[in-house]
């Protein structure tokens, strides 16, 4: 038995249906670039993130990008983010001519250390950019207890966790922006690029909408120089179908998870997520600790159960970062973190039968390191 990492093909014949009239639908509308359907799923979209306007852009990255420039963040301003994120949270920062101060994460929720974050703000600091990794969401606010003491915006990095809560509030209630990937495997995914910025904010909004399409407010009314990084219409089209199913896929996820506590419990050396009280966690990923990790996932793939590291390089040990830098102590925990970590199989289709094939092949690695 092969079990795959993600599952990305459509399996329901009922969604695939629903895609397929939206995307002729939008065919037969032949508005290619922004239009209706554009606008339609950014309501939505925004609404489900308790968020008052979406600004849907070529990609999660865009997203990032483009909100920073749009807060009139530049060259000589530095801003804060989690040094154990995907590298498109600092290439976002790097875009605007920013330099990506990276502070360290909770050894046990892999998320920002917030009590770390004060300590990194100097005079230059212009913005914090918390990542909700994994799909857990950071104390949104205890760091916006921070921004307001420093007058700093906070933008979200929400690209792994559509869905997610704080107490009961999403995640587009909090802080200044909120910016999401539709990449194919996020927890909602187009066929293809895509990307969103929530936020509450009318005028941010608005410099927003005009940076995606060339600067312009209204058709050659150019007032800034801006960018061609607009959500491509179909894949509006095909979110707008998948958003109605984003919570249950999330509800699954979650108890994939739970039979996976459910079956990893005290076994052997690995070490589970911890999963905070009064957040909701929407596990784009399911990530453990094995002292043998490389071991371990050599012995996984040997045994068809497929699974990656997320991430294996801190973003201030990636060569192309040497404009980042670490707060003075360094990052020891991230830095030991992507020795230690995997990202075990994680959809919503994933069944116990297969969560429970898994718990037994990391077993049998656990059974042979009691004897070795
Ligand atoms: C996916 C992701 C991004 C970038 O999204 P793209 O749509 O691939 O550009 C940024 N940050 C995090 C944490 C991500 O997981």
């Amino acid at each position: 038995m092969t079990i795959p990492f993600v599952d990305l093909k459509c399996n329901s014949p009922k969604i695939r249906q629903e895609i397929s009239v939206a995307v002729e639908q939008a065919i037969d509308d032949g508005q290619y670039i922004l239009g209706d359907q554009v606008a339609a799923f950014e309501h939505s979209f925004a609404g489900f993130c308790g968020a008052k306007h979406g600004i849907g852009v070529g990609s999660g990255t865009e997203a990032l990008h483009l909100t920073l420039r749009a807060l009139g963040i530049g060259p000589g301003d530095e801003v804060i983010t989690a040094a154990n994120t995907f590298v498109a949270t600092a290439l976002a920062i790097a875009y605007v001519g920013a330099t990506p101060v990276l502070v360290d994460c909770d050894p046990d929720d892999y998320l920002i250390d917030v009590d770390l974050i004060e300590q990194a703000i100097t005079p230059r600091t212009k913005a914090i950019v918390p990542v909700h990794l994994y799909g857990q969401p950071v104390d949104m606010p205890a760091i916006l207890d921070i921004a307001a003491k420093h007058d700093l915006p906070v933008v979200q990095d929400a690209c792994q966790a559509h869905g997610a809560l704080i107490g009961d509030k999403p995640l587009g209630a909090f802080g200044t922006a909120a910016c999401y990937s539709f990449y194919p495997s996020k927890n909602l995914g187009a066929y293809g690029d895509g990307g969103m910025t929530v936020t509450n904010d009318d005028a941010l909004a608005e410099r927003i909408r005009m940076l995606r399409n060339y600067g312009q407010r209204a058709k050659n009314n150019y007032e800034m120089q801006g960018y061609n990084s607009r959500l491509d219409t179909l894949q509006a089209a095909i979110l707008a179908v998948k958003l109605r199913y984003l919570a249950d896929g999330n509800e699954r996820r979650r108890a994939a998870a739970e039979r996976y506590r459910h079956v990893l419990l005290d076994q052997g050396d690995i070490s589970l997520p911890y999963e905070k009280p009064g957040v909701k966690h929407v596990y784009h990923l399911f990530v453990v600790q094995h002292p043998q990790r490389d071991e371990l996932m050599a012995h996984l793939q040997q045994n068809g159960v497929q699974c990656g590291i997320h991430y294996p390089t801190p973003i201030h040990q990636i060569v192309s970062f040497e404009s980042s830098r670490t707060v003075p102590e360094g990052v020891p925990v991230a830095t030991r973190l992507a020795s230690r970590i995997v990202s075990l199989p994680m959809f919503p289709e994933l069944t116990h039968e297969q969560i429970d094939r898994v718990a037994q092949v990391i077993a049998a690695f656990d059974a042979q390191l009691a004897v070795a």
